[in-house]
């Protein structure tokens, strides 16, 4: 014989229902079936009771909500002459129903016995429909009362089960019954003096079991909406996968710690009998689901799936008072069992000063009351303090029979957390190592449990969720960059590349599954949320997603005053904005330190020389050990670029408005032609080659007339290189009268750096650099007398933006 239960959803619509019955058609062996409540039943009872005993006449809409549900289960499985049965069990079941929530809404007043009653309608109702749906498909089936067979105690909402009595009762009725298939309403049950009782929420399952014992079941089924137990739950951690199978205590490890697919109690009176349960979904029968019995065939994994509950508190019980003094957590844990409270997790420091445990919020009250009183004394002698409460928190869990064997893993799990800020607030490690849970905020137990599926699942598969403020030249290029690399980075590299949130100076969007690329520039028109880089922050820590990076495509001042906050949050960085590198030192090194100390990179490759590799490479060096000397480079590629183009065909002002057209300068040009830009450059690059120098440090001889440096605007200032022709003209003709070309130079020697416009001669390394290419020499201790050279394209948004992609990529390597 077997035992099948079907839970709420299996049961929730007449399609569904029909299901089961066709599932149930093809056993050929003689089978209980235990069956919840429809679908939301459950709930809509406890609410109506709720409004009711506060005296909300809108029980009353709740009770029609109920009845309509059956109602049209009933329409839609039965024809006409068939619903009659139904149709009348239902409508005499809501009359008493009705009843007993007017007492209660008229007396205020709602028990435990009466709510156990009240609840108890939603399987006594379902487990009629589904016998009469199994009774017109020509089933020979019998409804049993599971209240006159299983026997509990008067713990009316979550009862302890009488076992003796309750399996003699189900094998004598078994026994006597001729039928193929007995149905049992599942949950319910009643105590000594008859009254209704229930196993405790989710229990059906536990019914199932119990029946499983009682008849020595060859298997016990668990019908339900998913194909099994998953790695994790399959509606937090989209990655999870079906578990194939897996032992009895690794089970109950994962329900007691929150996966709900299986109710905790189920597992003993199934494991006692070694009877195996298997976890199948009704929706997909073909699908293999997951089996659960006393030993599983080893596999690669330790680790075998990780769970979690949320609305958690943990309260904290210290005191010199308790070090070495015997019995303290026996009256701690006792005065919590007299109230019935169910402690989740305990950890006890070793000096034995104190006692943390974990317990549902909704407990916290009442626990707190019992400690305090059971301590009373040596509270009021100021040995232990009143307990505290810290709740909102959730227990994240990973489970495996074999993690005890096997070193690292407490480490890995920790390390995954830490480099996704998840704040830890308490560890524990059950007894038999078959568990190591941690207690953390509720608000990051979606992204722990993501990040730690990651570590312990799905290989190398990574996943960077990035936060890119700015689509101007290089934001648009990077944005198709991506889409076109994006299967590319899957299949190859493993690595899942989404931009979650997207923003220009006026509007912003946020997709937690990623901006379709295709449509980002409608999707961003028509967005409804006005630009806020304050509300950008809120919304990327509102979803708190793991390996978030922020990306700043700006050449704007305000949005790096926003880098310090993200990389507290152990969020990498990525600008290709200069102003944070080349702000004050203290800022810069700030910056510098927070990455350090969050583990959170920090990159801004794309500062100098676009795409080239300059900073990557002068990092390299001197995390070596290497120390600079000097450096020469020709770092605008905006500026190199003019000069490259001005000549006697080509006005200066000709050449400046097509660099700015084809992107290879800032949006604003002076910031190119007055030379800060180069200034910028070289300053960052002497900072990251360790040494401490401000902007004002360096030394600038301008080659621009006056009235150019002293133009109020973009326009003005365009307009001055016009009228200033002949300036340029002659810096022109100067150089080509030395066989020479004009080029934009940055040095730094014996610790003074300056950027210059220089004439260089034909024999020169930097003569013959073309169009917008950048070149970098560095002398070094180790390059002494041949230096380092770093050459190609600096400027462009196509470059940059391969740049930014670049350190987006480098910030999983972190
Ligand atoms: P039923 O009504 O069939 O008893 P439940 O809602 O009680 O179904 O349990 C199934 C649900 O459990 C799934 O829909 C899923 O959301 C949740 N769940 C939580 N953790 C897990 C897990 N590790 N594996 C599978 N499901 C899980
Ligand atoms: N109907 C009950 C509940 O919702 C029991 C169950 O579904 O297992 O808790
Ligand atoms: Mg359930």
């Amino acid at each position: 014989m077997i035992v099948a239960k079907f839970g709420g959803t299996s049961v929730g619509s007449a399609k569904n229902i029909q299901k089961v019955v066709e599932i149930i058609s093809h056993k050929n062996e003689k089978c209980i079936v235990v069956v919840s409540a429809l679908g939301g039943v459950t709930n809509l009872l406890i609410k109506a009771s709720e409004l009711a005993v506060k005296g909300d006449q809108e029980y009353v809409n709740v009770l029609k909500d109920i009845q309509t549900k059956h109602k049209d289960t009933i329409d839609t499985l039965f024809d006409e002459e068939d619903q009659e049965n139904s149709a009348a069990y239902v409508m005499a079941q809501m009359h008493k129903l009705k009843d007993t929530l007017k007492g209660v809404y008229l007396l205020n007043d709602l028990s435990e016995k009466s709510l156990a009653k009240i609840v108890s309608v939603g399987e006594i109702l379902s487990s009629y429909i589904i016998s009469e749906a199994f009774r017109v498909n020509g089933m020979n089936c019998e409804l049993f009362d599971s209240r006159l067979l299983i026997k509990t105690d008067s713990h009316y909402s979550k009862a302890g089960v009488h076992y003796q009595k309750t399996y003699k009762n189900i094998k004598d009725a078994v026994k006597n019954s001729d039928k193929k298939v007995m149905i049992m309403p599942g949950f319910i049950a009643s105590d000594e003096k008859n009254n209704a009782t229930t196993l405790g929420r989710g229990g059906s399952d536990f019914t199932a079991a119990i029946a499983a014992n009682a008849i020595d079941a060859e298997l016990l089924e668990i019908w339900t909406d998913v194909s099994g137990m998953f790695t994790a739950n399959p509606q937090i951690v989209k990655q999870a996968k079906p578990i194939e199978q897996i032992t009895y205590q690794e089970a109950m490890e994962l329900s007691h710690f929150g996966a709900k697919v299986i109710y905790p109690p189920t597992i003993q009176p199934a494991m006692d009998k070694k009877i195996p349960i298997l976890i199948k979904n009704t929706m997909a029968p073909n699908d293999r689901g997951t089996l659960i019995a006393e030993k599983t065939p080893a596999g690669k994994n330790m680790v075998k799936g990780i769970s979690h509950i949320e609305q958690i508190s943990l309260l904290t019980l210290q005191g010199n008072g308790m070090v070495g003094v015997p019995g303290i957590a026996k009256r701690l844990f006792g005065a919590l069992s007299q109230q019935n409270i169910n402690v989740k997790f305990i950890t006890q420091a070793s000096s034995e000063h104190s006692i943390s445990f974990a317990i549902d919020d909704e407990d916290a009250e009442n626990a707190k009351i019992a400690v305090d009183n059971a301590f009373e004394y040596e509270i009021f002698q100021r040995k232990i303090n009143p307990v505290t409460v810290e709740s909102d928190l959730a227990i994240i869990a990973l489970v495996g029979d074999n993690m005890k064997s096997h070193q690292g893993i407490s480490g890995k799990m920790f390390s995954s957390l830490g480099n996704n800020n998840v704040n830890i607030v308490a560890i524990a490690q059950g007894s038999t190592e078959k568990n190591i849970s941690a207690v953390i905020a509720k608000k990051d137990a979606k992204k722990a449990l993501n990040s730690l599926h990651t570590t312990f699942f799905e290989n190398q598969l990574k996943q960077i969720n990035l936060f890119i403020v700015g689509v101007g030249n290089v934001g648009s290029k990077l944005l198709e960059q991506i889409k076109q690399q994006q299967s590319h980075l899957l299949e190859k590299l493993h690595l899942e590349m989404k931009v979650v949130g997207l923003a220009n100076s006026k509007k912003m969007i946020f997709d937690e599954d990623g901006i379709d690329l295709d449509n980002w520039k409608e999707e961003l028109h028509k967005s409804k949320i006005t630009s806020n880089l304050d509300e950008f922050y809120n919304q990327v820590i509102n979803l708190n997603l793991r390996n978030s990076v922020f990306v700043d495509n700006t050449a704007n001042d305000v949005v790096p005053s926003f880098y310090e906050k993200y990389l507290k949050k152990s969020m990498a960085v990525v600008a290709c904005n200069k102003v944070a590198s080349s702000s004050d030192y203290a800022n810069y090194n700030l910056l510098k330190e927070l990455s350090k100390e969050y583990n959170a990179p920090y990159l801004f490759e794309t500062n100098v020389g676009a795409g080239l590799p300059i900073i990557d490479n002068l990092k390299n060096m001197i995390n070596s050990g290497d120390e600079i000397q000097e450096i020469k480079a020709v770092l605008s590629g905006s500026l190199n670029f003019i000069f490259n183009n001005f000549d006697a065909k080509n006005s200066f002002y000709d050449v400046v408005k097509k660099a700015g057209e084809e992107g290879y300068t800032e949006p604003d040009p002076r910031i190119d032609l007055s030379g800060v830009d180069v200034m910028r450059k070289i300053l960052i690059l002497v900072r990251e080659s360790g040494i401490q120098m401000e902007l004002s440090d360096i030394e600038n001889e301008s080659f621009l007339p006056k009235n150019s440096l002293n133009a109020k605007s973009v326009e003005d200032f365009m307009e001055s290189l016009k009228t200033e022709a002949n300036h340029f003209n002659l810096l022109r003709e100067g150089a080509e009268k030395n066989n020479s070309k004009l080029k934009f130079i940055a040095s730094f020697n014996r610790g003074k750096a300056k950027v210059k416009l220089e004439q260089i001669p034909q024999e020169h390394p930097f003569y013959n650099l073309d169009g917008k290419d950048n070149i970098v020499l560095f002398y070094s201790n180790r390059y002494a007398d041949q230096p380092l050279i770093i050459k190609g394209a600096g400027a462009g948004s196509d470059v940059t933006a391969s740049g930014i992609f670049g350190d987006i990529i480098r910030t999983i390597n972190k």
